[in-house]
């Protein structure tokens, strides 16, 4: 009897999201936001924080203002903590992640 080799499927990343805005269905619409991955402690999400400066007329300085927003993060981008990524809005996947992030920017 021959050997005959199986072949293998070369992928360097496993994804099967179907929640990834690239090898899954999810598609993406809206608006397009940069951040800090200020937490990725939760399976699949990851804290997103922005922050800037708003002004203070009166006082003619500037406050520091922040947010954060949960995004989905698909195993073949894997966020970490610290990295900046690009986020973007999809349908709500969650009670309150409704955004998934797309690419590392660092
Ligand atoms: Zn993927």
């Amino acid at each position: 009897m021959a050997k005959v080799k199986k072949r293998e499927k070369k992928r360097t990343v496993e994804c099967n999201d179907k929640n990834c805005p690239i090898h899954g269905t999810l598609a993406t619409r809206g608006i397009v936001l940069e951040g800090v991955v200020a937490s990725d402690k939760m399976d699949k999400t990851v804290i997103v924080q922005r922050s800037r400066y708003v002004k203070l007329k009166k006082y003619e300085r500037y406050r520091p203002v922040k947010s954060r927003i949960p995004a989905h993060n698909p195993p073949c981008i894997n966020a970490k903590m610290g990295d900046k990524v690009r986020i973007m809005e999809c349908r709500k996947l969650s009670k309150t992640v409704s955004f998934v992030v797309i690419e590392k920017l660092s």
